[in-house]
């Protein structure tokens, strides 16, 4: 199939798409200068925009269909984490070239990451260029009930939606390090390529946790994004961080390290008052409360005598700085 042109390319890929079909809340999607969203009065509109770039985000000639699913999968978590009901987004894709089996593929990926996440595609932008993507997505939250970083309260519990690390551990072999074998590779790969932001949970959250985000760079950085933005100290219990078998099958000795520090997990890390957590037990099972809120500020780690361990790296940061590494 000869390569389409860029209105072509938009039609046949995107404004045809399934995910593009109008919903709820979209007044008008994909062909006009601008998308109209429509909300009540009662509602506020959570946006969060995301850029992935090649050999930065994800490997040079990744899968487009990986890709896809993965961009807008870690694009989504950032509705979690605010407890907003997903929406809508936009797709803003820079292409070295029009492939059409390559374009199909992404398109499936995309196809399938809006459709479990419930967002509808309203527009966006193609170009030619190096390969990167920018997501923005959009989500609906009852005025007043966004789950920001600056509510933790001391004698809060510190909880987190899932085990942490497997995206990292993935990375050797994402980048071709090492070659998959077994249950335990294809489940640290599906991780990486395929998050689950956790949305069922974010509204779940909802009038229950102080303080949410997802954790994207490491939970001990991301950890110290809400003890900073609360003004409070969060304590890591290091015996109650789950480690999944399959982390441990990869990582030995240093699954806790890569479980505190790796990064691109995108499960939600929240704040979460005593009195609810028989509540958002009942609503949401498989969360891990790994630690509590104390006055003072910082993220620590405690072993399990409640002494304080020093971690060896906190999160992975793109231009450096005191608390990551470059
Ligand atoms: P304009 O020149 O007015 O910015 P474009 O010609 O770039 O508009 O895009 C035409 C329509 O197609 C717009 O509604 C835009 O949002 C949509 N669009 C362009 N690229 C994409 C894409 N990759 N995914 C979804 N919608 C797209
Ligand atoms: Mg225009």
């Amino acid at each position: 199939m000869a390569a389409p042109g860029e209105f072509e390319l938009i039609r046949r890929y995107f404004a045809a798409a399934r995910c593009a079909a109008r919903r709820d809340g979209v007044a008008l999607g994909i062909g006009d200068d601008c998308a109209l969203l429509q909300l009540p009065a009662s509602e506020q509109l959570a946006i969060s925009t995301d850029s992935l770039v090649a050999g930065v985000h994800f490997p040079h000639d990744p899968d487009p269909a990986l890709l896809a699913q993965r961009a807008l999968g870690t694009a989504a978590s950032d509705l979690a984490a605010m407890g907003a009901a997903p929406l809508a987004f936009t797709l803003a894709l820079t292409l070295p070239d029009a492939e059409p089996d390559w374009l199909a593929a992404f398109a499936a990926g995309l196809e399938q990451m809006a459709a479990a996440c419930q967002l509808s595609l309203i527009g966006g932008d193609t170009t030619r260029g190096p390969l990167n993507l920018n997501i923005t997505v959009f989500g609906r939250v009852p005025a007043g009930q966004a789950l920001t970083r600056s509510g933790a309260q001391v004698g809060d519990l510190l909880c987190i939606g899932g085990p942490t690390g497997e995206a990292a551990a993935a990375l050797p072999l994402v980048l071709g390090e090492r070659t998959a074998a077994g249950a335990h590779d294809a489940r640290l790969l599906e991780r990486y390529w395929h998050p689950q932001p956790q949305l069922a949970l974010g509204l779940a959250l909802r009038g229950r946790a102080s303080a949410a985000l997802d954790v994207s760079d490491g939970l001990l950085a991301d950890c110290g994004h809400i003890a900073a933005s609360s003004g409070v100290r969060l304590l890591i219990e290091a015996a109650r961080v789950p480690l999944s078998a399959a982390l441990r099958a990869a990582a030995g000795e240093q699954a806790l390290s890569c479980a505190l520090s790796g990064g691109d997990d995108y499960v939600l890390a929240f704040t979460l008052p005593a009195q609810a957590l028989a509540a958002l037990q009942a609503a949401a099972p498989y969360f891990h409360v790994i630690g509590r809120v104390t006055a003072g500020q910082g993220v620590v780690l405690l072993d399990a005598e409640g002494h304080e361990i020093t971690p060896a790296r906190a999160g992975y940061q793109h231009f450096g700085g005191p608390d990551g590494q470059a």
